[in-house]
């Protein structure tokens, strides 16, 4: 029996997919993670080892607790931030996906005090009344190398997260949640989008925001259909 045994197979086959299309749509590269939490154990998630997201196959996903610790015996590297994910999957029973990457259209968000990082698009209602913005420096001083690498870094990044769906981490990136792996899949390539989209507007001048009621709505709507941007993503990945 395989370490892997009691996941549901399509589930595994959709991570190994989700770490290929975020490589394929710009919000990871060589570095970020996609994590999904177990289908059937709540205080496990899976998640690759320590490689670039788009050489990911199925035998390299491994198993953590929520204390982000090894549930196997598994000596190959780990990565660096899987707290992120094991933190935020205890504070948020809610959450059944985690992507967290530096895609580089929203870093600027993170690293501009007071830069409002608020839906432009009906695409981007997820984003509600705007991400909130984690300084790790309120936690951990100023000569981190601003990596979530422990489990109070974790857990103060899930605290900012709060209810939201996404979370800017100043100079670093960001990190954003779903109730499923194709929510946080969508959303993640649509936070790239949306930081892309307010870039351009803010050139143009004052920005007219999604209400939060617009914000809601359009939500719903995008997300009931999730089914239609992954079968793309998913092809587009096989046929590159
Ligand atoms: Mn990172």
């Amino acid at each position: 029996m395989t370490r892997q045994a009691s996941i549901d197979p399509q589930l595994l086959e959709d991570l190994v997919d989700a770490n290929h299309i975020l490589f394929n749509e710009s919000v990871v590269d060589a570095f970020g993670h996609v994590s999904v939490r177990h289908d059937k154990q709540p205080d496990r998630f899976l998640l690759a080892r320590n490689m670039a997201p788009a050489l990911v196959r199925a035998k390299d996903i491994q198993q953590f607790d929520l204390d982000s610790n090894l549930t196997d015996d598994d000596s190959r590297r780990v990565y660096l931030e899987r707290f992120i994910h094991g933190e935020i999957y205890r504070a948020r029973p809610d959450v059944a996906a985690v992507v967290h990457s530096h895609s580089p259209s929203v870093v600027p968000f993170s690293a501009v005090e007071g830069a409002k990082f608020r839906p432009i698009s009906h695409m981007c209602g997820f984003l509600g009344d705007g991400a909130a913005r984690f300084e790790i420096r309120e936690f951990a001083g100023d000569a981190t190398d601003l990596l979530v690498r422990n489990g109070a870094l974790g857990v103060a990044l899930a605290k900012t997260l709060g209810n939201g769906n996404v979370v800017l981490m100043r100079g670093h990136g960001s990190t954003v949640v779903g109730p499923t792996l194709k929510h946080a899949v969508y959303r993640a390539i649509y936070t790239e989008v949306n930081a892309r989209m307010l870039t351009e507007a803010l050139r143009l001048g004052d920005v007219e925001y999604l209400s939060r009621s617009e914000a809601l709505a359009t939500m719903k709507t995008n997300e009931g259909q999730l089914e239609r941007p992954w079968a793309l993503w998913k092809e587009a990945v096989k046929t590159k």
